[in-house]
């Protein structure tokens, strides 16, 4: 059982019989909160009580109702990982959702009670990256709660160390993101992942009426993108796995226009793509993970049209990417999308609310505060792209006595 005793009463002044300092308050409220902390690499997260953060002047401070957990965070806790972690002890969780508790005194058109996704990518601001609207190239690119590829993102990734694994967490106000009220706080949880394949198809120039591949389609961005990109309106998505059972599942989103392939089957995948998509895609993504080999990427740009492009949208993949000059002449490029921009998200937000992109594939799999180890286990049994695994901050007692 953890300490779910989130405040203490301490007094501060207590007025003399006489009763001369009458405008002095009474109290101050010391208030704790219970957060799932990383002690050390490969241990398990430990359950604890810390300060309360106190919303900055330009800070907003967010009541976290759900937090969403994908298998790279079991990556990163087990020390598989080689990004940057925050000082440890450190509190994780990525994509945290929830409501509005305070916000600081500088923030403009947000207020306590709305609901919001905290978009946890922490940059800058002050970089000629950054200040040209290229965030996503912020030499200190931080995700608050999780990692930062450079040594430039440790201030950022330790001011704001608290992640979504905590009843509360604290972000600056330009990374709130408003939800409407069509859509659940456990979908938002999702919204890290759904919107890196979102800025992914983006940044690939994709549109309606469009061809797209999708290689590592099983996984969390894989599926994503292909619910993203049928509500964009594709013709044909061909996606490509190892898991033949959640190729098929796959499919179902939309039999007439996704065509799935095993690359267990050991034919030629790029002859294959060719063949089904009239001599090639217009655009591919690439989703492969943490601990792939390159080289299926670099074999798969050969079946992309010419003008079109390769999207890496994972950044987990080891080795070379190769091209030919026939493919460059072809004006064939591959690219890079780190995570998603402000508008990519509202649009994206706006675009599910309209039920122009359908979330309805996710099955939510929840879990406590209490059980966030079973969480990080579970997740990293890779359930595959359909699951959404998450943990409920303010919830202590076991899942198992609620509806998951
Ligand atoms: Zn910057």
């Amino acid at each position: 059982m953890i300490d779910v005793t989130n405040s203490a009463v301490l007094p501060l002044y207590r007025p003399s019989k006489g009763g001369d300092c009458p405008e002095l308050p009474r109290y101050i409220v010391m208030t704790k909160m219970n957060v799932a902390q990383l002690i050390a690499p490969g241990e398990p997260l430990k359950i604890g009580v810390i300060d309360k953060p106190v919303a900055g002047p330009t800070d907003v401070l967010v009541k976290v109702e759900a937090c969403g957990i994908v298998p790279n965070a079991y990556n990163l806790v087990t020390g598989k990982s080689q990004h940057i972690l925050p000082e440890l002890p450190a509190v994780f969780g990525l994509d945290a959702a929830g409501t509005i508790e305070a916000v600081g005194e500088a923030v403009i058109g947000l207020e306590p009670g709305q609901r919001v996704y905290v978009d946890p990518y922490l940059t800058c601001e002050t970089c000629q990256q950054c200040r040209r609207g290229r965030r996503d190239l912020c030499i200190a690119g931080t995700l608050r709660g999780y990692f930062s590829n450079t040594d430039a993102g440790r201030p950022l990734l330790n001011h704001y160390k608290t992640g979504g694994l905590s009843e509360y967490v604290l972000s600056p106000h330009r990374n709130i993101v408003r939800l409407p009220e069509s859509i659940d706080m456990l979908t938002a949880a999702r919204f890290g992942y759904l919107g890196t394949s979102f800025g992914a198809l983006r940044r690939g120039g994709f549109t309606s009426g469009k061809t797209l591949l999708i290689n590592g389609v099983t996984g969390t961005l894989g599926v994503a993108a292909v619910a993203i990109a049928l509500g964009l309106g594709a013709t044909k998505i061909l996606g490509l796995g190892r898991n033949r059972q959640l190729l098929e599942q796959v499919q179902t989103l939309a039999p007439k226009r996704v065509v799935t392939c095993s690359t267990e089957d050991g034919g030629d995948i790029t002859s294959w793509v060719k063949e089904q998509s009239s001599g090639g895609v217009d655009v591919m993504i690439d989703c492969l993970g943490f601990g792939a080999d390159s080289k299926s990427t670099s074999s798969l740009i050969a079946a992309i049209k010419p003008g079109g492009r390769a999207i890496l949208a994972a950044g987990g993949v080891d080795g070379q990417i190769t091209q030919s000059y026939w493919e460059a002449y072809n004006d064939v490029s591959v690219g890079g999308s780190m995570w998603f921009s402000p508008e990519d998200i509202d649009r994206m937000v706006a675009m599910i609310d309209a039920d122009v992109i359908d979330t309805s594939y996710l099955t939510h799999h929840s879990f406590a505060l209490s059980e966030v180890n079973e969480a990080l286990t579970f997740v990293g049994s890779r359930p595959g792209g359909f699951v959404n695994t998450v943990v409920i901050p303010n919830r202590t007692d076991s899942a198992d006595n609620w509806p998951r």
